[in-house]
């Protein structure tokens, strides 16, 4: 038996221990062929079969309606943020941004390559908490093409409790919060996300594509980012990335396993509040966002004293919680509980964080 193992990593993030175990078994003999799933053609029946599965599965957890393209593509979430305004904004055209972190604010600075790119609202602090401006203060424009944010920003731990209201294509980035919590589909133009958070290895993004929004992708989009183009090939204009949708594959069954997102949505409840719980109610750990806009997904947290992050990490990598450095330009502690985190991972992160406290403070 190895030592039990928790790995806090915001990406790319642990996979369910049940689809790892599948993964190891059918590694070098999938499906009594003798080779490894990754060893076979995508235009063969077996893969196809099994492409087809993956997509319908994702199509049941999140009740998405044959309105809605679901592609599997290259470039991860990045990818996504040229993709978007490659197949939506026209040629001097605008969009508008709302910005709540880092990784909005990337999707921006990509989006500006390719034409007016309006930030509608900045980022929002209030009294030295990280907050979300509220909506009613945004600067929309009525000439934009779409309207483009993060409900779940990964870096800074701030995440959106509302879907924001517009008559444009909304289009969300969901890379770190997709499958964690039931949502309407139909509110949205566009959810993408890249896969390593929620979803399987990296390189992979997942975009839901409400159909009336393609084919209309500028000239000189590269085909592999054409959502038309990918949509009428099935997501195999060229080879998809095989491995990688396998294994979302296996984590889709195994979300249905689990009783599908409303149950897991009630673990991540949970998971989220006996953590937030903890460090509110101490005076060693502290976190800097709204209440109300606090990730259920990452949890960035601060020890008072900052001289102890080094032995703090040293200590608990030492009882195997592992990936606990907040992300620099935040500092401090992260905590990422994803789907696969189990319950058991947080009581153990708190027991580890009490004892640590007792014995420094
Ligand atoms: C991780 C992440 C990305 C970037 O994903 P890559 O696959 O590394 O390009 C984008 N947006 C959010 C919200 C993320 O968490």
């Amino acid at each position: 038996m190895t030592k039990q193992i928790y790995n806090f990593c915001a990406g790319p993030a642990m996979l369910p221990q049940d689809v790892m175990q599948i993964a190891q078994k059918e590694f070098v003999n999938w499906k009594d062929m003798g080779c490894s799933v990754m060893e076979v053609s995508h235009r063969g029946k077996d893969y196809v079969a099994l492409a087809h599965e993956a997509e319908q599965d994702l199509r049941d957890l999140m009740n998405i309606s044959d309105e809605y393209a679901v592609l599997f593509m290259h470039g991860g979430g990045r990818g996504q943020f040229a993709s978007v305004p490659m197949n939506l904004l026209p040629e001097n055209g605008e969009a508008d941004y709302v910005l709540t972190g880092s990784w909005s604010k990337s999707a921006l600075t990509e989006g500006r390559k390719f034409g007016q790119i309006n930030v509608a609202a900045d980022m929002h602090v209030e009294n030295g908490m990280r907050s979300i401006l509220p909506q009613s203060e945004w600067k929309l424009s009525d000439k934009a093409a779409y309207v483009h944010y993060c409900p779940n920003e990964t870096v800074d731990g701030v995440e959106f409790d509302f879907i924001p209201e517009t008559d444009k294509p909304l289009v969300a980035d969901m890379s770190s919060c997709i499958l964690s919590q039931e949502i309407d589909v139909s509110k949205f133009g566009i959810i993408y996300a890249g896969a390593q958070k929620n979803i399987g290895p990296s390189g992979l993004a997942i975009a839901i594509v409400r159909k009336d929004l393609m084919g209309n992708a500028r000239s000189g989009t590269p085909s592999i980012f054409d959502y038309a183009l990918q949509n009428q090939n099935d997501s195999m204009f060229n080879t998809p990335p095989t491995y990688a949708w396998y294994l979302a594959g296996l984590v889709f069954k195994w979300l249905k396993k689990q009783g599908g997102i409303s149950a897991i949505q009630a673990i991540n409840a949970a998971k989220a509040e006996m953590l937030y719980n903890f460090i509110d109610n101490s005076d060693f750990y502290h976190n800097q966002v709204v209440s109300r806009y606090r990730s259920k997904m990452n949890v960035p947290f601060m020890l008072k004293d900052e001289s102890l992050n080094a032995v703090f990490l040293s200590e608990a990598e030492k009882v195997g919680l592992l990936a606990l450095k907040g992300h620099r330009s935040v500092g401090g502690m992260r905590a990422s509980i994803y789907n696969a985190m189990p319950l058991s991972g947080v009581e153990v992160l708190v027991k580890f964080m009490q004892s640590f406290e007792k014995a420094h403070a």
